[in-house]
């Protein structure tokens, strides 16, 4: 069976700094770029963006790809109440089914900050699956490590959990940001990941205006823009010619 790969965008503002430059400027770029391919993405939206922009959201749901959430405000969930948690997962799918006039089943926790016992929660909000957990996260860390691979129910509940694979088997998460700061790494890895991800803004170009820490900001702006899209270019033609298809993600992913 060839092997199946779902792109998955995160849909925010660009570094938490509440500019939506790269919703503005560089989400319809990669639009166009995966219409010319025929790949479908599945958009993980920050309820607080898409407020801020309705019509974008509208414009990618017309486009066919997928809307899920990924939280209301962009907090880190095991930072929240247990109110709070319930707050962000409500407003953030209310907020994208009202802009899409269907219903939103997916989410993704910011950070990969996916609490243990979520899954119970994220039911009774309406969610029906996830792709929250990864090999590593800047708030979670290596909660997720030896979290199962493969598609599972999560916590017990009716949600299924798709998980972000590590790249080459290393607790790396499969994403555009590591793939650019372990980019020699990175080229050794021919095999498509199962789900794999990116940020609209890692596609800008100059955008030194980010409220990066100084110390972080080499690492996390290494091959941004143009660079970032022409690597993605390059990944998508290689999983291709790996007889890959691209799929979105669902209740029904595998
Ligand atoms: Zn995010």
């Amino acid at each position: 069976m060839s092997p199946r790969v779902a792109l998955t965008v995160d849909v925010e503002d660009d570094w938490n700094t509440g500019s939506l430059r790269g919703i503005d400027e560089a989400l319809p770029t990669l639009l166009d770029d995966l219409d010319a391919r025929g790949i479908r993405a599945t958009l993980f939206w920050v309820g607080e963006a898409a407020l801020r922009r309705p019509d974008r959201v509208r414009e990618a749901h017309a486009r066919g790809h997928v809307i899920a959430s990924h939280g209301m405000t962009h907090v880190a969930l095991s930072r929240c109440t247990a109110a709070q948690q319930r707050d962000e997962l409500t407003r953030a799918r209310d907020a994208l089914q009202s802009i899409v006039g269907a219903a939103v089943t997916g989410f993704r926790a910011p950070y990969f900050d996916l609490p243990r016992g979520l899954g119970p929660v994220l039911a009774s909000c309406g969610y029906r699956w996830s792709s929250s957990k990864a090999p590593f996260s800047p708030v979670a860390y290596y909660r997720h490590l030896f979290a199962p691979r493969a598609a599972h129910a999560l916590d017990g509940a009716d949600v299924r959990e798709i998980p972000v694979p590590g790249m080459l088997g290393l607790p790396i998460p499969e994403g555009l940001s590591y793939r650019r700061l372990f980019a020699p790494l990175a080229a050794l890895g021919p095999r498509p990941p199962r789900v794999f991800y990116l940020h609209p803004y890692e596609l800008l170009d100059g955008a030194d205006g980010f409220a990066l820490p100084a110390h972080l900001r080499p690492f996390l702006g290494v091959g941004e823009g143009t660079a970032a899209r022409r690597r993605l270019a390059r990944l998508l033609d290689r999983w291709r010619d790996a007889s890959a298809t691209f799929d979105t993600l669902s209740e029904h992913t595998s």
